[in-house]
């Protein structure tokens, strides 16, 4: 009978570690679960906010574009330069506030405070001040003295903090097109994914010697880099400034029922057909253009889910927006875990074209109106820059602090860095022998993925 119960206490105990453990480990998931929560409601908040903003931006440098024709008829050549400035600081100026924008409202959702993410804007903040400023051949100013005053809207807007960081910036002074700046690389190396080598850099994997290899990272193109200087680089409307007679440039029958005037009474105007006026127009050859001439890979990678009907076929500008959580773990030895969240949102409208049909809002010759009246999230893999992750502080420390020395002195196999000890796996030729001679045998049960570019992990078809 003693014995019996002594059993059953060792037993109840038993139960008793059993229940415990279990308990923690719901506590962990339930912790882990909300964690998560928080991030992705935080993420989708901010991106949508600034989306929204983004299409008040638009409407009202399209409303100005109208008021400029106007002024343009009545011969005011004043008012249409005042316009102009007032459009351009719209535009290179008012997207950095959606810093803030982002941040209120992924603040209300519970997301952490980002450190890193406001040092990698303080540090732009800085670059812009050194190398941007004084060196108008390469960045020219819309204005003088608008990059200084740029570098402090950024200061300004950082400086509370940063909850929703800007992912999807097109930093004027980054490298670009290169593999080294693609963050898929890493992730097929880390995975062995030797497909994703046929599909985005064949031969490479035979043709690889050493680090001495690769070409220097290249950056923007002197054209694309002006065209872009009318854009601030944080959350960029992606327009283009014209000059050139409007009559050529929006086309007469566009400005016919822009302003309902008849032919006679535009061509007799001189603004109207003066080529150094300014206008704003969408940038046709960057975002704002359909979607499968920017994905050209074709019907089998495009992103959307279902059917894009033709008045939206345009990719336009959004934000993209990148949130983070630390979480406390009961289970395992890691102190604490991080959830990440990076959303997409876009702004929405469409015009009525020359047969009063719907249509893209580009369809007047890429001429901006106000044409935005809706706002959504969408998959960040439809999106343009949806690779960027300029919110990321690994990466962006990775591909500014690590990619010039590695470039200089190759792999360092001790640094903390996951993408730098990606590269020193790289340089294993055993490795890259073994995805050679596996793609060699197995080439054709490679599958393209839907996305495209992808490369984000699990957060890539989030919505
Ligand atoms: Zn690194």
């Amino acid at each position: 009978m003693k014995a019996n119960r002594g059993q059953v206490a060792v037993y109840l105990a038993l139960v008793l570690v059993a229940i415990a453990v279990l308990m923690l480990m719901n506590v962990g998931t339930f912790l882990g679960v909300r964690a998560r929560n928080h991030t992705m409601n935080s993420g989708d908040a901010a991106a949508l906010a600034v989306a929204r903003r983004q299409g008040q931006l638009i409407n009202r440098i399209g409303q100005l574009n109208e008021d400029h024709l106007h002024a343009a008829l009545e011969g005011d050549s004043n008012r249409c330069e005042k316009i102009v400035s007032l459009q351009l600081r719209l535009s290179f100026l008012e997207p950095v506030d959606c810093i803030g924008i982002g941040n209120e409202a992924a603040k209300k959702n519970g997301c952490d405070r980002s450190d890193r993410m406001k040092k990698i804007l303080s540090d732009h903040a800085r670059d812009v001040r050194m190398h941007y400023v004084g060196n108008p051949d390469a960045f020219p100013e819309p204005w003088p003295g608008a990059w200084e005053e740029y570098a402090r809207r950024i200061e300004v807007a950082i400086s509370d903090g940063m909850w929703a960081g800007p992912d999807n910036i097109e930093f004027l002074d980054a490298a670009t097109g290169h593999l080294l700046l693609n963050r898929g690389f890493y992730q097929a190396i880390a995975g062995r994914n030797w497909c994703w080598f046929r599909f985005n850099a064949p031969g490479v994997l035979g043709s690889y010697s050493s680090f001495g290899d690769w070409a220097p990272l290249p950056s923007a193109d002197e054209e694309t880099r002006r065209r872009r200087c009318v854009n601030s680089e944080i959350y960029s409307l992606s327009l283009d400034l014209r000059t050139g007679s409007a009559v050529h440039l929006i086309g007469l029958d566009a400005i016919r029922r822009i302003t309902g005037k008849t032919t006679a009474e535009i061509m007799s105007a001189p603004l109207m057909t003066n080529t150094t006026q300014r206008w704003f127009f969408y940038d046709t050859s960057g975002y704002w253009r359909k979607w499968r001439e920017i994905d050209p890979s074709g019907e089998t990678s495009f992103p959307a889910m279902g059917r894009v009907k033709p008045e939206y076929d345009v990719r336009g500008c959004a934000a993209v927006c990148r949130t983070s959580l630390k979480f406390a773990t009961v289970v395992d030895d890691s102190p604490q875990r991080e959830a990440v969240w990076s959303a997409a949102a876009k702004p929405f409208g469409t015009v009525r074209n020359e047969h009063e049909a719907l249509d893209v809002v580009t369809a007047i010759n890429g001429f901006v109106t106000a044409a935005f009246t809706d706002v959504r999230l969408v998959p960040l893999d439809t999106v343009g820059g949806n690779d960027l992750a300029t919110a990321d502080p690994d990466w962006m420390e990775h591909v500014k602090h690590h990619l010039p020395v590695y470039l200089r002195s190759g792999p360092d196999p001790f640094s903390p860095c996951w993408y730098c000890a990606r590269l020193a796996e790289w340089e294993n030729q055993s490795l890259r022998e073994d995805g050679d001679r596996w793609l060699r045998l197995n080439a054709q049960q490679c599958v393209r993925p839907s996305g495209g570019m992808g490369g984000r992990g699990g957060s890539a078809h989030g919505h």
